[in-house]
């Protein structure tokens, strides 16, 4: 699988320069990103323009996973601007259908967690998130996705894990992680929501924690690519201050047109 990290921030960067974003990591378009040039994971605000400027042609991407709809990771405008240009088909959860767009190129699936899912790009395991969407009835999604061979989590947004979602991770064995990276070690100096703290996002300290479960478990092992992604600008204002917490802890930093080959 070769993946383009389209965007990796969350929503706390400069919005006029997030578009700037690149491998320095002072600017990060919101969380976004792109499979084997087919695959779309979260239709944010910046994921058209970070398209053409990481030369990913649009016309490829056939299918979209929504992993929730915050603002940051889905938007109405941006998704049909896609459909536009040729049919799509969208899976998500079942609990935001008023928020998807009518439209004529758009196909909506909605997705059971657990059950593995064969799909034209591969297989395809939601799993629930912890992560919260106030407005919706939605359950925020996780993803395990099975193709050709090798199989990736997608874990933004999210804290921790649920109990019946560990269980199904224990299931895999995992090539490449991707996480929640939102916080620092210090996730109570700047509150981007009062009361969701450990809870919604993960710290630093949350990844090392769960990256060693995960070698406990053999969901993982020294072959797994770790990534830390959706980055908040609060505590990791370059891709410097970001690399110091994490390369110590077996994580790849993240960054805006990132690709990497798993
Ligand atoms: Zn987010
Ligand atoms: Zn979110």
């Amino acid at each position: 699988m070769k993946l383009v990290f389209l965007g990796t921030g969350v929503a706390d960067w400069f919005r006029d320069t997030a578009h700037l974003g690149d491998a320095s990591g002072v600017n990060r378009r919101c969380t976004s990103l792109l499979i084997d040039g087919v695959l779309l994971i979260d239709p944010g605000p910046d994921f058209l323009e970070a398209l053409e400027t990481f030369g990913c042609d649009i016309t490829n991407v056939r299918w979209v996973l929504i992993s929730h709809s915050h603002g940051d990771h889905y938007r109405a405008d941006t998704l049909s601007q896609l459909a536009d240009d040729h049919p799509i088909i969208v899976y998500g959860d079942a609990g935001y259908p008023e928020k998807l767009p009518a439209h004529k190129n758009i196909t909506f699936i909605p997705l059971s967690c657990h059950t593995p899912r064969a799909c034209p790009f591969g297989t395809l395991t939601a799993v629930p998130s912890t992560h919260v969407v106030e407005d919706t009835s939605e359950q925020c999604l996780h993803f395990i996705l099975r193709r050709n061979g090798k199989t990736l989590f997608y874990g933004p947004d999210g804290a921790w894990f649920r109990a019946d979602t560990w269980y199904t991770l224990e299931t895999y064995r995992l090539d490449c992680v991707i996480l929640d990276a939102t916080f620092g070690d210090d996730p109570m100096k700047t509150r981007f929501r009062s009361s969701h703290i450990w809870f919604y996002h993960n710290s630093a300290s949350m990844l090392k924690i769960i990256r060693q479960a995960m070698y406990d478990k053999k969901i993982a092992d020294d072959h797994t690519v770790f990534v830390a992604d959706h980055l908040a600008r609060a505590y990791y204002p370059n891709i410097e201050a970001a690399n110091a917490v994490f390369h110590p802890m077996g994580y790849v930093t993240a960054y805006d047109g990132m690709q990497m080959e798993i």
